[in-house]
């Protein structure tokens, strides 16, 4: 039996978790709310002007990219180009408020731990890099020199390089990526996982298999001409805001936007543009977004879209002019097999593991048939499932039967929930890395990579707790928060030998330290670098595959941090002494690292530091959006599926977890979650009130949540106040990384080792 993991109890010193209020938001996305909410971030962090001089420059030519989602710039940035959350996210690195040496002689590590994930985060920027004294269980200052030294010798005393992890936050620059991965494969292993297996590897993985390439392939101008957008499993009104301004641009000009998602979320109903003057003066409720909304169950969305697709048959079947014909003969193969799958799959099935009605599906159907140009858009909602690949599979199967990939308007569109996820991947970020890419790497740097495959994100999680990992390595991130099986992974965590996080601010991660811990002190997106050699920028690559600059101008919270670049540099020239690669100047001078980028990825890098000079950067390009498909045949793959029976036992729920507004992945900015009607409280399970009263409970009441997964660990969390909300029967909703701790690392995505953490099998009982 777990029981709640240290810092759930108590949330003192911050805005206290007081069981909260809960009352219907009225309100659109965005508009007066945004308005507010924004300005209050800003007085409530301090230093106003700071904030308000950055966000000047967050998202602009020569400015720096926004900390928070990976959302691309339009063709030409506003004035003010960000949404309330980057605000947040922006703020959050500008406050004045610092951690530091007096901070950490206060508060020991075990005190440290009981505090709330908001708590620790907003006492601030961190200062000086720490080291974990475990006699006295406080965190003390330690040298940047001794620190790089410390860890030199703890690398070349590993008896195999595979007992060091080395974790990546989406975060981290591709500069930076890219010295990160050339050092760690220079130690000698693969162990890189990062934040992308816990979120879209099930899109990469299937997009893979089917088109030949991981990443999305439209661009934002693509949004200007589609007449129908698909959004599934996504909530852009608080994880990708800037998304409901094309949106509502797409609605408005009469396309039609169909959204599948278990939740109504505000974002996908109405939207106020908070700068748009006209619009806000309006008494209207706001541009409404979705034309379609359906709710299919939580998991239901493969028996969902295989539905649309079946309609989509019978409906050529009555004319024989729906499906492109010409497309599916030159590229694509499986059709057939495809076909005859749709045609023994029988409606009934479809609507229960659906929840949602034939004539529904049919209607969507009926829409996407008559558009031109479709773009299918999803996030988490669809990735943390044991199915998750089939399902993104069934989405380009759909898109396509009609031709609905490479052509200008339409194509696939999974949105990455970290600013540079996709350019880290890019970098070489991974646990699996292509034989190309090793080559290369091992040309351009004289050495022999590794090519064992190393641990992603889960098996490490289960490597550590069986004692195979001596160091742990966090560039970035909060593994300990982000990750499943909460008191699992604590628990792994301080088996390790030593534990190392390179972060920008305090966080959950700092307080589960391994036998030996330290803590590296980094840049962040809006201060600025500079070396002897001049002012750096580093450059990330956006969910569209644009790849621009960014360059911070702030002074440094601290005059002891390091940017990312140069403190994997300097960890390599203490690590590797007579290395041959030429780690000083690399750190000095970024251009030298684009140079060496340039040579190692020459198709998508080629003359990289003077493209990088194009106002808005450069277009990665992708095979798939040219028709070149790099699959094993060389063409595009229908895939098949069989749908899966989600039926739980009577009396069980399937809980999902998901970001209330006020949140950035494991950042909690408050414990207000404006657009779900939540205040004051972040321990809430959203439930249909018809399974409120079959399970005998009540709007309000306190209850324990108990998980039920097959590897038989019970997994309990107490205290969560139950709230009425309009998701269909069976299902519910709360918040992560609260209910992080009910996710069963052994409980994965087939094919992507992705944490299942969309479908927790629950039951519920009052709390005592
Ligand atoms: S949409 Fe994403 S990238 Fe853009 S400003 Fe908002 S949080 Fe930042």
């Amino acid at each position: 039996m777990s029981e709640s993991p240290p810092g759930e109890q108590t949330a003192s010193h911050d805005q206290q978790d007081d069981g909260g209020r809960v009352k219907p938001y009225p309100g659109p996305a965005g508009g007066w709310g945004s308005l507010k909410a924004g300005i209050g971030h800003i007085l409530n962090q301090g230093g106003t002007l700071a904030a308000a001089s950055a966000l000047l420059r967050v998202n602009q030519p020569n400015g720096f990219d926004c900390p928070g989602c990976a959302w691309p710039e339009p063709t030409t940035p506003g004035m003010l180009e960000f949404c309330e959350n980057g605000i947040k996210a922006v703020t959050w690195e500008t406050t004045p408020k610092r951690v530091g040496r007096d901070f950490f002689a206060q508060h020991t590590v075990s005190s440290l731990q009981q505090q709330s994930d908001r708590w620790l985060e907003g006492h601030g920027r961190l200062t000086e890099p720490m080291r974990y004294h475990r006699d006295t269980d406080h965190y003390e200052p330690i040298p940047w020199e001794a620190a790089f030294n410390l860890l030199a010798d703890r690398f070349n005393a590993l008896s195999n390089p595979n007992r060091a992890v080395f974790y990546t936050s989406g975060r981290t620059s591709n500069e930076a990526a890219f010295l990160y991965q050339l050092f760690v494969r220079k130690l000698g292993t693969n162990n890189l996982p990062d934040c992308s297996n816990m979120c879209h590897e099930s899109s990469g993985v299937a997009m893979t298999e089917s088109i030949g390439t991981g990443k999305g392939t439209v661009t934002i101008q693509d949004f200007e001409l589609a007449d129908c957008i698909l959004v599934i499993g996504q909530n852009p009104g608080t994880n990708h805001p800037r998304m409901l301004t094309e949106l509502q641009k797409a609605a408005k000009r009469g396309a039609k936007i169909i959204t599948l998602n278990p939740l109504k979320e505000r974002g996908l109903e109405r939207f106020k543009h908070p700068q748009h003057p006209a619009e806000m003066l309006s008494p209207t409720g706001g541009t409404a977004i979705s034309s379609t909304y359906l709710q299919p169950v939580v998991g239901g969305d493969l028996a969902a879209i295989k539905g649309i697709c079946k309609r989509v048959i019978e409906m050529n079947d009555d004319t024989g002019t729906i499906l492109d014909r010409d497309f599916i003969e030159e590229h694509t193969t499986g059709f057939d097999a495809f076909l005859e799958d749709l045609r023994a799959t029988d409606w009934q099935q479809i609507e229960q593991q659906s929840g949602l009605s034939q004539q529904q599906l049919s209607e969507v159907a009926e829409i996407y048939t008559h558009s031109k140009r479709v773009i299918a858009c999803w996030a988490m909602g669809l990735t943390q499932h044991k199915h998750a690949v089939p399902t993104i599979q069934m989405i380009v199967n759909l898109l396509l039967m009609c031709g609905h990939i490479g052509k200008n308007g339409a194509g696939i569109c999974p949105v990455r929930g970290h600013s540079n996820v996709q350019g880290d991947r890019t970098m070489g970020i991974t646990e699996k890395p292509s034989t190309a890419f090793l080559d290369s790497l091992g040309k351009a740097f004289n050495f022999k990579p590794p090519r064992e495959p190393g641990y992603n994100t889960v098996e490490t999680i289960q490597a550590m707790s069986q004692g195979k990992v001596d160091v742990f390595f966090a560039m970035g991130g909060n593994f300990a928060a982000a990750s499943p099986d909460t008191v699992h992974t604590y628990q792994a965590l301080q088996r390790c030998g030593l534990t190392v996080h390179v972060s920008t601010k305090l966080n959950r991660s700092h307080t589960i330290v391994g036998q030996d811990a330290l803590i590296l002190p980094c840049l962040g997106r809006t201060e600025s670098d500079i070396s002897s050699t001049g002012p750096q920028s580093v450059t990330v690559e956006d969910s569209m595959s644009q790849v621009h600059a960014s360059s911070g101008s702030r002074k440094p919270a601290s005059p002891l941090l390091l940017s990312e670049p140069v403190i994997v540099a300097r960890l390599a020239r203490a690590t590797f002494p007579s290395d041959t690669a030429d780690w000083d100047n690399l750190e000095k001078n970024y251009n030298l690292i684009r140079d060496k980028i340039a040579e190692v990825l020459p198709e998508q890098f080629h003359d990289f530091n003077d493209r990088i000079k194009l106002p808005g950067g450069f277009y990665l390009g992708n095979p798939a959006r040219d028709r070149q498909w790099e699959t094993a045949t060389g063409k595009a793959l229908f895939t098949i599926a069989p749908i899966p029976d989600l039926t739980l036992p009577a009396g069980q729920l399937r809980l999902m977890t998901l970001r209330s507004h006020d949140q950035y992945n494991t950042t909690v900015y408050s414990n207000n979650d404006r657009y779900r009607g939540v205040s004051g409280t972040r321990k809430v399970i959203f439930m249909n009130q018809d399974d409120i009263a079959e399970l005998k409970l009540h709007d309000g009441q306190s209850v324990s949540i108990e998980s039920h997964f097959a590897d038989g660990v019970q997994r309990c969390v107490a205290g969560f106040r139950v709230v009425t909300y309009d998701i269909p029967r069976g299902c519910a909703a709360g918040y992560f990384p609260e209910l992080n701790p009910l996710v069963s690392v052994n409980s994965t995505a087939v094919g992507s080792h992705t944490p299942t953490s969309k479908f927790i099998p629950v039951t519920l009982s009052p709390s005592s």
